[in-house]
């Protein structure tokens, strides 16, 4: 079943006297249980659709729908919820309250389920702990590594039951090794706990963890494959 479905969606920048396309009629339909690498050249697109896709930024035109909803008809508010239930952002940079611990920036999110405190403390040091945090629940995201910050990123979507992950260039600071561990983790949870997956990257190795690459250039898609596995 599709959890998100985008039909012709334009995304018109108007600078001056240039009309930029950073969306060019992108339609795509990504199921539950997919895990796809989203790749093209710097402006070709990718993080205006991961922004669009994330409710973060609104189409010029085209419709959206995640898991059924049709995100063009929402106000704010719903937006914000709707972020809050559904998707789990791995971004760089934009990841976690600075100054706030590795247990709370897990938390946060959960606030907007009913649970109560006591179980979404519950669900948060678990996820820290499966993805080898314990201990560092009381760090601050400065006083943790990179890869230990993008895991604290994984684990609060995962705390949430975040039905998508959303990662653009989830290795793009990490050496070798902690990239490995990352995509190694990323793919567990697709297989195992049916998490989609949708993440930008340029690097092929990258991509390669994924099941499915699709490339932009100049705000379209232009090549849609299941990557054969070796
Ligand atoms: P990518 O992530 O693939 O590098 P982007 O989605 O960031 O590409 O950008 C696509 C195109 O849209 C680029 O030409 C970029 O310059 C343009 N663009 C992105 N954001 C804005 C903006 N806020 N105002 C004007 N142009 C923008
Ligand atoms: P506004 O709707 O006021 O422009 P934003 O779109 O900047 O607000 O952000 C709305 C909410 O989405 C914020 O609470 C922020 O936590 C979250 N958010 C914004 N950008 C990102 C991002 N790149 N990754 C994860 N969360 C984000």
């Amino acid at each position: 079943m599709a959890l998100l479905e985008t039909k012709d969606l334009y995304k018109i920048y108007e600078v001056g006297e240039n009309v930029v396309h950073a969306l060019d009629g992108v339609s795509v339909t990504i199921d539950r249980g997919e895990f796809v690498a989203i790749m093209g050249p710097s402006g070709s697109g990718k993080s205006t659709f991961m922004n669009v896709i994330g409710c973060l930024d609104e189409p010029t035109r085209g419709q959206y729908l995640l898991d059924g909803i049709d995100v063009g008809g929402l106000t704010r508010d719903e937006l914000a919820e709707i972020r809050n239930r559904k998707i789990g952002f791995v971004f760089q940079g934009f990841n976690l309250l600075p100054r706030t611990s590795a247990l709370e920036n897990v938390e946060l999110p959960m606030l907007y389920n009913s649970l109560s405190s006591a179980e979404r403390r519950k669900r948060a040091l678990d996820a820290l702990r499966m993805l080898g945090l314990e201990g560092r629940e009381q760090h601050t995201p400065n006083q943790l590594s990179g890869g230990q910050q993008q895991r604290v990123a994984i684990a609060r979507a995962l705390a949430n039951d975040a039905p998508l992950i959303l990662a653009d260039e989830p290795t793009g600071n990490l050496d070798t090794k902690t990239s490995i561990e990352i995509m190694e983790l990323l793919v567990g949870l697709n297989l195992e706990s049916a998490i989609t997956i949708v993440l930008v990257t340029h690097e092929s190795d990258i991509a390669e963890f994924s099941r499915r690459i699709i490339r932009f250039r100049d705000g379209r898609i232009v090549s849609d494959e299941a990557v054969v596995k070796s």
